[in-house]
């Protein structure tokens, strides 16, 4: 029986777990364990739409990749084993080494109940800041560019903002990707009142083949062009003077360096590497429109030079004075759920709570509201040094919390590697594998996963909403809050962690949000510290500040010109001279540009469960210019190797005109667990801002050669198995199972061996052709299918997948069964391109050769494009590619 089952079977509201949209949604459990989900209707962020990732998402609550009892060095063992040895290790190392021997890494998947309670342990009880989270690679430039232009880390704006802009910029963002309904809201903009829409990306993306103008500017050079337009906004006469001598300081500063940088139009478009026309085309649109919006997300953020990208950007709004008002300013994208809650508590290392720093009256402020005995009174390490701290031996115990540092940080060997030399390494998990488990953890604490667990996210609006458990907790599951205050209890902390669920936790972060606050500090939720349990139940997606007197919220801030410094003026920012952070070299001639799926999330262990998700991109890929793979014998479809100063990795080439020449493009999902030879985190360098300290993750110099593999084929096992090394594969999730396409120099026996199923084997050889097939059958039905030779397309398993499913193969089955006949019951085969209703991409190119003229007319006639909408991108690329004059 489902751990799951016995869950009441009524309509619950909660929050998608995925990006920083931060979409409602309604789950309506079976009962089973299971549950399905649609979009909720009144949540102000989607208006009961989801993307594919989200409308997935009852796909992805089975239990057989869980971890669901506690373990201590591999053994299962009790809660209280558990925890009394984090605790007493914990104890022990910080009387012996101190307290900075300590780290806790956290993840903007938790909930800020959780994120405040491991914070507030850490830094006030446990007695040092190192504490930092996974959106130090998502965020901390936007953080750091806000917390200099604004004095705190306040996004200005609303969704709202997005519907009324008359300019959309997109810069370093492919949101029809990864914030599809947001991009869903931008598009409509675009259609209903003819917005614009400019995105600036070095790739051509599906964001940028839906936009108006895109400016393929070079990377790292964001910088640059923003100063252009700083420079183009005083020539023109442009500015808003009055804005910027009432409300805003250090203007000629940044406007001279902004000279420096980009003189003029020529000078900016030599920098970017763009026409000149198309600069001053961009220029125009941005100036003469007082209604824009400038959308950020990890092309911004991911960079070395990140937080100046972010103020360019913010001084062109300042020095307009489109802030604060309707329909303008710049706006930060979140990647993840809980980015925001995480900011809010301090989840960042070089922040305390509610938006306070480290000074001392700050410091001396939150311990005497927490009773806290061993305050930080320093910043600590950011995520690459605490890593190379764990590496050097300086910190001797980690505990990380619903993240997989072992695959999604930069020199990914390099963190595996380290994580083997602690002391104590706990890890907090919904799955029972992962790369960082598998890391050497000493002790794995089985955390309550989405859907199970109770507490609130913040959005990219800073719209605070409830997720709330609808499937009973499985097994001895727990939810994180709970995990800590157990560990904090053993460590003696008993009365400042006396929680007895997260209403309590939430209600005790607003009251600190209020606390001695006055309208200092922009984080305020003191008008929520009252609820009650039944009031935290209810509470509606609201955004903050929400000060007492105040509860409904505040859509948009510095709408009055008063910002959070201590003079309260916004703060221009002479920003540095924009450079490539690390040059390509004779041994490293491309620059490697990272970055998502549409229908993957990070490191898969949720979204890879699911099949429909499976089938958009079934394979880690490597994107390359028809020149470079020209040149470097690359064909399309066939293995490439990409390697780095830091790793190497093995994927499947895409040759494409979407990327300029020297430029490579890669996803950052697979991990060992899914894939071999995959994780692209072990290729990328570790140079980070110098405010932010967020790594660079789009520039790492790399080489690019064809890969040989032996033999390909395809495999379908039951469960995920680890293949030999070297093998090329990336598991699918299937029907009660995976599949992999195989590129491989393995002996067949070796394959078969690390299958490991036992039952009848089936075997068919054709020496002269080098084909081997392999179906093993147990309980009457297939175990697992292993096809060694021949051609193979992108899923080459479709065709057997009825033969699969049976719970009893037929004599006429086992007949076909190794014959390499496809089903004949199978239309098409190869991606999904619409993952709501199963459209194969080759039946939408079909139905446009059939004479489909529209999006609309495609969708009448087999449905694609007309759910969720993400696909819509990739339709009209199609139309376009097929409808184009010859
Ligand atoms: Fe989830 Fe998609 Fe909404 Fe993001 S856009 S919150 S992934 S449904």
């Amino acid at each position: 029986m489902n751990a799951h089952a016995g869950a009441t079977p009524s309509t619950v509201r909660t929050t998608c777990p995925y990006c920083g949209v931060g979409c409602g949604v309604l789950s309506r459990p079976d009962g089973l364990g299971g549950a399905e989900v649609s979009g909720d209707p009144d949540h102000p962020a989607n208006l009961g739409r989801l993307c594919s990732k989200g409308s997935a998402l009852g796909e992805t609550l089975g239990l057989e990749t869980r971890l669901l009892e506690p373990r201590l060095h591999g053994a299962n063992v009790s809660w209280s084993t558990a925890l009394d040895h984090v605790a007493s290790e914990l104890s022990r190392i910080r009387a012996e080494h101190g307290p900075d021997a300590i780290a806790f890494y956290l993840s903007g998947q938790l909930l800020t109940e959780d994120y405040y309670i491991a914070n507030k342990l850490m830094k006030g009880f446990i007695g040092s800041a190192n504490v930092d989270t996974n959106s130090r690679l998502c965020m901390a430039s936007t953080v750091a560019g806000h917390r200099r232009a604004f004095g705190a880390d306040t996004v200005p704006g609303s969704y709202e903002d997005i519907d009324e802009a008359d300019l959309i910029v997109l810069v370093g963002s492919n949101a029809a990707w990864c914030h599809p309904v947001l991009y869903q809201r931008m598009m409509r903009a675009k259609e209903t009142r003819g917005a614009q829409i400019i995105t600036m990306d070095p790739r051509l993306t599906a964001t940028g083949e839906s936009s108006d103008l895109h400016l393929p500017v070079a990377p790292g050079m964001d910088g640059a062009l923003f100063s252009g337009l700083l420079v183009h906004l005083i020539e023109t006469g442009l500015i808003d003077s009055a804005f910027i001598d009432d409300h805003t300081e250090n203007f000629n500063a940044a406007v001279t360096r902004a000279r420096q940088i980009a003189p003029d139009v020529e000078a900016t478009a030599r920098a970017c590497g763009l026409a000149p026309e198309d600069v001053l085309d961009f220029f125009r649109k941005w100036a003469t429109t007082q209604r824009v919006v400038t959308l950020t997300s990890q092309g911004v953020n991911q960079s070395a030079q990140g937080t100046d990208k972010v103020n360019a950007i913010i001084n062109c709004h300042l020095a307009t004075g489109r802030i604060g008002k309707p329909g303008m300013g710049p706006f930060s994208l979140t990647g993840q759920p809980n980015a925001m809650g995480g900011r809010e508590v301090g989840g960042l290392a070089n922040q305390l709570a509610a938006h306070m720093g480290f000074s001392p009256a700050e410091v001396d402020r939150v311990g005497r509201f927490w009773a806290a005995p061993n305050m930080a009174r320093k910043e600590g390490l950011k995520a690459i040094d605490m890593f190379d701290a764990i590496a050097s031996g300086k910190i001797k115990a980690l505990w990380v919390m619903g993240t997989n540092p072992a695959v999604s940080l930069p020199r990914a060997d390099d963190v595996r590697a380290a994580l083997g030399k602690l002391d104590l390494f706990v890890v907090s998990e919904n799955v029972a594998s992962n790369d960082t488990v598998n890391a050497g953890a000493h002790v794995l604490l089985p955390a309550a996963a989405w859907g199970e667990k109770d507490g609130t996210v913040t959005n990219s609006e800073r719209r605070i909403s409830r997720q709330r458990a609808f499937l009973d907790l499985p097994g001895e599951a727990r939810p994180d809050w709970w995990i800590v205050r157990e560990v904090a209890i053993r460590m003696g902390f008993g009365e400042a962690f006396d929680y007895d669920g997260p209403a309590g936790i939430f209600a005790e972060h607003a009251a600190l949000s209020a606390f001695e606050n006055d309208t200092a500090r922009d984080f305020d939720i003191g008008g929520m510290a009252g609820l009650d349990g039944r009031g935290y139940d209810a509470l509606e997606p609201t955004q903050w500040p929400a000060p007492v007197g105040e509860i409904n919220g505040r859509a948009r801030m510095f709408g009055d010109g008063r910002f959070f410094t201590p003079s309260r003026r916004a703060n221009f920012i002479a920003i540095e001279p924009p450079v490539l952070p690390a040059s390509p070299d004779d041994a490293h001639p491309f620059t490697l540009n990272t970055g998502r799926f549409r229908d993957q999330w990070h490191t898969m262990t949720r979204t890879g469960l699911s099949q429909r998700l499976a089938r958009h991109r079934p394979e880690p890929t490597v994107e390359i210019h028809p020149d470079d793979a020209a040149r470097m014998g690359i064909i399309d479809g066939g293995l490439a190797r990409v390697s780095t100063k830091h790793g190497a990795a093995t994927l499947r080439a895409v040759v494409t005109r979407t990327l300029a020449p020297g430029a490579l493009f890669a996803p950052i999902h697979w991990s060992d667990e899914t894939a071999g030879g995959a994780r692209v985190g072990s290729l990328v360098h570790s140079l980070v801002d110098p405010y932010s300290g967020q790594p660079d993750s789009k520039a790492t110099p790399a080489a690019i050669e064809p890969a040989v593999a032996m033999r390909g084929g395809f495999i379908m096992s039951r469960r995920r198995v680890a293949l030999p090394s070297g093998c090329i594969h990336a598991w699918s999730a299937i029907p009660g199972g995976y599949a992999a396409r195989l590129g491989t120099d393995a002996p067949s026996g070796d394959l078969l061996a690390a299958l490991g199923v036992c039952g009848d084997i089936a075997s068919y050889r054709d020496v002269a052709r080098g084909i081997e097939r392999f179906a093993t059958i147990g309980n009457g039905r297939l175990q697992s299918v292993l096809f060694l030779g021949g051609e193979v397309d992108e899923t080459p398993w479709t065709g057997l997948l009825s033969t699969w499913e049976a719970s009893t193969l037929t004599d006429a089955m086992r007949a076909a069964l190794l014959s390499g006949r496809v089903d004949a019951n199978v239309e098409a085969t190869g991606p999904l391109l619409c993952a709501c209703f199963g459209v194969p991409e080759k039946v939408v190119r079909k139905t446009i050769d059939d004479g489909a003229l529209s999006v609309e007319m495609v969708g009448r006639a087999c449905r694609a494009g007309t759910n969720c909408g993400s696909c819509l991108p990739e339709i009209r690329k199609l139309m376009a590619a097929t409808l184009a004059p010859v």
